[in-house]
């Protein structure tokens, strides 16, 4: 007899445990038995389980209570097949990950499972700074344009105007945090050239404003307070000086 073992799902997790099975190095029990048998694979409740779970006496238990007459005569076929594995018990149960041939870890789980997603440069310089988390995932809501602006809020109907409350003109993220006259005002206090050929968007901002850990550290802690500086208008009705928005950033 001679059985192969392939994976049945999810083929970025692609691990394997080392299990000596007739001379082979084999894995997941319905790694290649999907095929053969896929009127009893379609009754598992487990469809991870290994061989050694498989020869276990509970492996009736993981097929659910009632079986179709296909999958009994699959399971008898299977349980005939298994009947003469021998599992060799000194071999350790060591789970490698086949794409870098390294143990298996948490780690390479989660780069296995996101390694087909692309990292956008942007991302990088929103986490990579000194300041405080909350900072980051704020500038990581405001990057995602998931801050409550007015004209978000406008356009989910929870408030009747979409209008910025300093100008005339739609408050969304890049215009609360770059383009609005306040905003401005914030960024030409620090970089009295920012207005030249400065980001129009939040990428920009990240892109051409965050060339070292310290520039986006400062450039993180200048949005962050346009954000407090505006909320303290919007909700408490006060107009904060400069000197103090600089003070605070200090
Ligand atoms: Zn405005």
């Amino acid at each position: 007899m001679e059985i192969l073992w392939r994976t049945s799902h999810a083929p970025k997790l692609t691990f394997r445990m080392e299990l000596t099975v007739r001379h082979r190095k084999s894995t997941f029990l319905w790694r290649r038995n999907v095929d053969r048998f896929p009127d009893l694979f379609s009754h598992s409740t487990r469809p991870n389980i290994n061989v050694a779970a498989a020869l276990a006496p509970g492996f009736r238990d993981t097929l659910g209570p009632r079986l179709s007459l296909a999958a009994e005569t699959d399971l008898r076929t299977l349980a005939n097949e298994l009947s003469s594995v021998a599992l060799r018990h000194d071999t350790p149960d060591v789970r490698w990950d086949r794409l870098t041939n390294k143990k298996l870890s948490n780690k390479c789980v989660y780069t296995n499972s996101f390694r087909h997603l692309r990292i956008e440069e942007a991302a990088g310089k929103v986490w990579g700074s000194a300041a405080p988390l909350k900072c980051k995932i704020f500038c990581w809501l405001a990057w995602k344009k998931r801050l409550p602006t007015n004209e978000r809020r406008f356009r989910h109907q929870l408030s009747n105007t979409a209008a910025c409350l300093s100008c005339a003109q739609d408050e969304d993220t890049d215009h609360l945090l770059l383009t609005c006259p306040q905003a401005r005002e914030v960024w030409n206090f620090f970089f009295p050239d920012f207005d030249i050929g400065g980001p129009s968007n939040l990428t920009d901002l990240w892109l051409t404003k965050c060339r070292s850990y310290e520039e986006t550290t400062v450039n993180t802690a200048i949005v962050w307070n346009i954000w407090k500086r505006r909320n303290a208008r919007t909700f408490n009705n006060i107009i904060e000086d400069i000197s103090l928005v600089s003070s605070r950033l200090a």
